[in-house]
């Protein structure tokens, strides 16, 4: 078997392991994350040779949420480099849920990650723009960068989060009186939420982490999206607090920097090989995709893909 086949026959081996698992739920909090159908399943390898291999609904356009995370951080360091990142939003896991409040009590109102939602927020609230728009327009083109095409924002997504997302708008206020976000307060909950709201597949979502894995550059259409440099503090925030209180669990089973958003989308990501993306709705008490996070793990095992393994000699 050639080493195309070889890969094809693991995505599918991990897919067929897990893509039926039951257990877990789709986020209810967001209407509309309710009722996108939970059978969905997709899980997609892309190298960062470009070569890439899906199964199931790998095309299936599902809403990023908390993944856009990422693209805003890498635009959020590519105009203001780490230290200020590191100073202002900060690189330490809260170890407790993606909304805590709780958490920023703990910590002077610090957000702790750029990766958790009031430091997402804040990260929001740094971008340099001429207004709200154009901020948006920034963020959408980094989304659209990173995946290799232009991303579009779902009305239907943005609606039911713009008109739920009153949890959100308390966390920007009490970043705003404790001076820890650095624009209008509903203008970076707004924009936070569109860039919530845009769809990629499960085969965007690898193409995504694979221009992390290639130093920033997109393995589909070439182009370098972000400095090379920059790519490390990402991989080191996404170990942090990629998936919020369970990411030491991550770390510790697949080792690999990982992202998961409550669509039931999870990337994780191998430096100089590739990404696995799995894409599942139904998700664990903390928000990570239930088959999403198997299926990952599963097939980075079977690739040998850990960063704390040592190569044998
Ligand atoms: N839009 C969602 C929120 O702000 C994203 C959360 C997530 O994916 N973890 O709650």
């Amino acid at each position: 078997m050639d080493d195309a086949a070889r890969y094809g026959e693991a995505v599918k081996a991990a897919y067929d392991a897990f893509s039926k698992l039951e257990g877990g739920a789709n986020a209810s909090y967001i209407p509309y994350l309710a009722s996108v159908p939970a059978h969905l399943v997709g899980l997609t390898l892309v190298f960062t040779d470009g070569q890439l291999f899906s199964q199931g609904d790998s095309d299936y356009r599902f809403a990023i949420e908390s993944i856009s995370k990422v693209a805003t951080l890498a635009l959020a360091l590519e105009q203001h480099g780490p230290a200020v990142i590191q100073a202002k939003l900060g690189a330490d896991p809260t170890g407790m849920p993606f909304n805590s409040v709780t958490a920023l009590e703990l910590h002077d109102d610090r957000p702790q990650s750029p990766l958790v939602n009031a430091g997402a927020m804040a990260t929001v609230s740094l971008i340099k723009a001429e207004n709200a728009e154009d901020r948006w327009a920034r963020i959408r083109a980094m989304q659209s960068s990173l995946v290799g095409h232009p991303v579009e924002l779902s009305d239907e997504v943005n609606h039911s989060e713009q008109t739920t997302n009153f949890h959100n708008r308390a966390i920007a206020w009490l970043l705003y009186s404790a001076g820890t976000l650095y624009s209008d307060p509903m203008e970076a909950c707004m924009v936070y939420t569109r860039q919530c709201s845009t769809l990629i597949s499960c085969r965007d979502l690898a193409v995504f982490g694979a221009t992390l894995a290639s130093g920033g550059r997109n393995p589909l259409t070439g182009e370098q999206v972000l400095q090379a440099a920059n790519v490390p503090p990402i991989l080191a925030e996404m170990t942090m607090e990629g998936l919020y209180e369970t990411s030491g669990d991550w770390a510790y089973t697949v080792g690999l920097p990982g992202k998961s958003g409550v669509g039931g989308g999870v990337v994780a990501v191998m430096p100089g090989k590739g990404a696995i993306a799995g894409f599942s709705p139904p998700l664990d008490p903390s928000g990570n995709s239930v088959r999403g996070q198997r299926m990952v793990a599963a097939l980075a095992q079977a690739l040998g893909w850990n960063l704390y393994r040592v190569p044998e000699a």
